[in-house]
């Protein structure tokens, strides 16, 4: 079904490829509102995600390094805007929509937990028999009723589009009852290409930085990564491309620009994938992407590049994610995590009077993790010292 558009998103959808997420496939708003005369509905979308609380939160959630471990280590707030500019720069080469894809990224890890994946994987377990924990339903949550920013509707109204491409897999919290239709249409068809590449460059901006930030803090170890064939034979053809200028740099800067030309590869390598499969597949439009039975999605890596990302993934798992230092600093916000949602649970009185309202239409323990998952690193080290009287660098 198409939506009305303005002129301004007649004029973007002309420059789009038939198959890209165009504007009048933006499915409307759930709360009705009119198109504005300057901001196409996706932008729209992403200023109001810029705008949200959420995303200013993400400035004090770790990715990998505690938040406060070090001030040049990416949060999940850098992350999110590395992911938005590789996503705006795929699409832009592929034809389809930036506005759309930028949206998707930025809003992409709104839903996480502070201290990381741990953080996540301890609230899951809490709520094992309240509905769960997990961090795409829980995006979703914030930006159609969390947020409070209008007078008109709770959350921030996105187009069913941009919502739906939220929807990494068809499932919300029975809570958010409001959004079922959306995740129905979602579990019958393909994701739109957008919200694929902008998972395909989530991938890709967390292995390199990954990279990077883990020899910064020297968890990583040069001589491990010289073990491995697509380190080895970036470096060489770095070295080789720059000559003399590279031999004479100091180490880190050679770094950054094996980690630079890799990525370049990585993101040249899908943008390049993904056109050879569009021109064979040459989809009609929107509508034949989203229900065609592909046996291969149009939105892919070579297979060497898969097989490389592997080889990377693999090892920042075993030699970085399980880290001991890391592990440590993991298991220090599993264990806030685990007393902080004890404490609200016993005492909802501690939690804000605006939490507490919501208790009896969604039950305490989804209040409670409303509260505690939205938090900042800083903020449940702050609540764990002064609710448990401890020393947060001492437990
Ligand atoms: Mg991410």
């Amino acid at each position: 079904m198409e939506s009305q558009t303005s002129a301004l998103e007649q004029r973007l959808d002309e420059l789009l490829a038939p198959w890209a997420m165009l504007h009048r496939y933006s499915g409307g708003r759930l709360f009705l509102e009119p198109p504005h005369g300057l901001r196409s509905c996706y932008q729209r979308d992403r200023d109001r995600i810029i705008h949200s609380k959420a995303f200013r939160r993400l400035g004090y959630k770790t990715q990998v390094f505690i938040n406060s471990a070090g001030d040049n280590y990416r949060t999940r707030l850098t992350h999110s805007l590395e992911v938005a500019q590789v996503s705006r720069a795929v699409c832009s080469a592929l034809q389809l929509n930036p506005d759309f894809a930028e949206t998707l990224a930025l809003a992409h890890d709104l839903g996480h937990t502070p201290f990381g994946h741990s953080g996540q994987d301890v609230l899951n377990r809490l709520m094992r028999d309240h509905g769960g924990f997990e961090h795409n339903c829980q995006s979703l949550r914030l930006v159609s009723h969390l947020e409070q920013r209008y007078l008109e509707f709770d959350g921030l109204n996105l187009t069913r589009s941009a919502l739906k491409g939220m929807l990494k897999r068809p499932i919300i919290y029975d809570c958010d009852a409001s959004l079922a239709p959306l995740r129905d249409e979602r579990a019958r068809e393909n994701p739109a290409l957008e919200a694929a590449i902008v998972d395909a460059c989530d991938r890709i901006a967390y292995i390199h930085h990954d990279l990077e930030d883990g020899l910064d803090a020297a968890l990583l170890d040069l001589e491990e990564l010289n073990a491995l064939p697509a380190w080895r034979e970036s470096w060489h053809a770095t070295a080789q491309a720059n000559g003399e200028r590279f031999q004479r740099a100091r180490l880190p800067l050679r770094i950054r620009t094996v980690i630079r030309a890799m990525m370049n590869q990585a993101i040249g390598d899908l943008i390049e994938t993904t056109r050879g499969r569009l021109a064979e597949q040459a989809p009609r439009d929107l509508a034949e992407v989203l229900h065609a039975d592909h046996a291969e999605y149009p939105v892919a890596y070579s297979r060497e590049m898969r097989e490389r990302l592997a080889e990377l993934q693999k090892f920042l798992f075993q030699r970085l994610y399980r880290c001991s230092r890391v592990m440590q600093m993991s298991r220090r916000g599993e264990r806030i995590v685990e007393f902080l949602f004890g404490e609200y649970a016993a005492h909802p009185a501690l939690m804000p009077d605006h939490y507490q309202e919501r208790i009896e239409l969604i039950g305490l323990y989804r209040v409670v993790s409303d509260y505690l998952s939205g938090m900042t690193d800083r903020f449940a080290d702050r609540q764990f010292a002064w609710l448990s009287g401890r020393d947060t660098d001492r437990i």
